[in-house]
């Protein structure tokens, strides 16, 4: 399908009917995500031959539109799958096919293998070597606040390959196994007692060359698009409540992930709207919130034109900002209530309005090929990657979203995800 023969109304009327037929509130992922990869309405802007649609960019926005409008995940990951993303742009073919289909299918936990020890703000110190090996790189370093190592498949491996160019030419990036001998992961534990990040050990673990991401040496362009995507998804993680207008929405706001929260709708549900210090609080984060979506929309105009958008790394900054503000909002809306954990914090029973749902709850079961469904079959890609079987992941469901969660592979996707 071509930009031009793509209409937005009629594709709005398609992407509502086929929402209408297959999604249910509640339906389970790992069901889900593949009907909307087969759809090609995962990643619309990307080529058919890789799942995708070949839609301009403002075109797609309608499909993310229709699935945040009935809260269905999966769409849009050709804007927040930093994975997937870095990989279509950078990887060899024989690693697209491997692992494309399956990262869109949320099927493949990963990690990011960037700071060490003595790198960090300062990445291009990094100290981790890669030596070539006849087809393969023999790795051998230490990282830190590697963000669920110990649940990763694969990271995305900063390494340093030519110890003679400037530091920012002698580095390459690579898609590093995790699950192999000479990678020990050690948990670091947090004043909460949970353990969010890692020290990596890596002593002569090994990668493939396929799994070399760019050029030898030239893994700083690889890294600066990773980062990209990493900024605009915590950019847009912190632009606040999106879910408007249906979907599968809890009757009281505070259940959801921080930037999720409608503190105005929070405050109505246990009496506080009328206290003026709660709404000058909820009016600055809402101020915020909006300063910083005005800025990403400054930093995607930028983008279209060709330019590098300094503006994306506003979005990590106010995402940090706007994380720590909202969430205290909450706990003064909420109080001493804020403390606790679970279906008992969800305070009086009053509330002011219960979100709409869908008109049509269909059955999930064995649902029919649309035609959307079809144009899909065409994806190269998916067809490879259904001949291998992918691992599937256990992750636990994130409550609260945190800088942390972010970081998650689960993050990428749907804030979730
Ligand atoms: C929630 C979270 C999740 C993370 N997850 C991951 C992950 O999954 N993978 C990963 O690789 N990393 C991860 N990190 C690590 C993070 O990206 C690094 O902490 C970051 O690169 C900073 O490195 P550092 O801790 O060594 O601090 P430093 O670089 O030592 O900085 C310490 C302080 O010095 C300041 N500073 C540094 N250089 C200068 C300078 N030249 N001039 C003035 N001031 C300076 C910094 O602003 C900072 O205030 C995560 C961090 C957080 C907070």
């Amino acid at each position: 399908m071509s930009d031009g023969a793509v209409n937005a109304d009629a594709l709005r009327h398609e992407v509502r009917s086929w929402l209408d037929e297959h999604w249910t509130p509640g339906r389970d992922r790992r069901d889900w995500l593949p009907l909307v990869v087969d759809a090609g309405y995962a990643v619309p802007t990307w080529p058919e031959s890789w799942c995708g649609r070949g839609l301009d960019a403002d075109t797609a926005a309608v499909i993310a539109e229709e699935f945040r409008r009935v809260g269905a995940p999966g769409s849009g990951q050709d804007v927040h799958n930093l994975w997937a993303n870095t990989l279509l742009t950078y990887g060899t073919e024989t690693l697209k096919r491997q692992l494309v289909r399956p990262l869109l299918l949320d099927q493949v936990p990963m990690c990011l293998l960037y700071s060490e020890p003595g790198a960090g703000s300062d990445l291009a110190g990094l100290q981790t070597r890669a030596e070539r090996d006849g087809d393969e790189f023999v790795i051998t370093g230490q990282k830190v606040w590697t963000s669920s190592a110990h649940t990763a498949q694969y990271g995305m491996l900063v390494a340093r390959t030519n110890w003679d160019a400037p530091k920012h030419r002698g580095i390459s990036f690579f898609f590093f196994p995790m699950r192999q001998p000479g990678v020990e992961v050690r948990p670091i534990k947090q004043i909460t007692g949970e353990s969010h990040f890692n020290e990596v050990f890596i002593d002569g673990a090994r990668v493939s060359a396929a799994n070399l991401l760019g050029q030898l040496d030239d893994g700083w362009r690889v890294l600066q698009t990773a980062l990209a995507y990493e900024r605009s998804v915590m950019g847009d993680v912190a632009r606040g409540p999106r879910r408007t207008g249906g979907g599968d929405h809890s009757d009281l706001p505070q259940t959801g992930s921080a930037t999720d929260v409608d503190l105005g709708a929070l405050a109505r549900a246990v009496g506080r709207n009328d206290d003026p210090l709660v709404r000058q609080r909820i009016a600055h984060v809402h101020t915020l919130r909006t300063v910083n979506r005005w800025n990403a929309l400054r930093a995607k105009a930028q983008l279209e034109q060709g330019t590098s958008s300094p503006i994306l790394s506003l979005g990590k900054l106010a995402m940090s900002q706007i994380l720590h503000t909202g969430a205290g909002v909450q706990g003064e809306i909420l109080g001493a209530e804020a403390m606790l954990a679970g279906e008992a914090t969800r305070g009086p029973t009053t509330p002011t309005s219960s979100p709409s749902t869908p008109t049509s709850r269909r059955s999930a079961a064995a649902p029919t090929r649309s035609s959307a469904t079809s144009s899909a079959s065409a994806c190269s890609a998916c067809r490879a990657s259904r001949r291998s079987t992918a691992t599937s992941r256990s992750g636990r469901p994130i409550d609260r979203r945190s800088p942390a969660d972010v970081r998650r592979p689960d993050a990428s996707t749907s804030h979730r995800r």
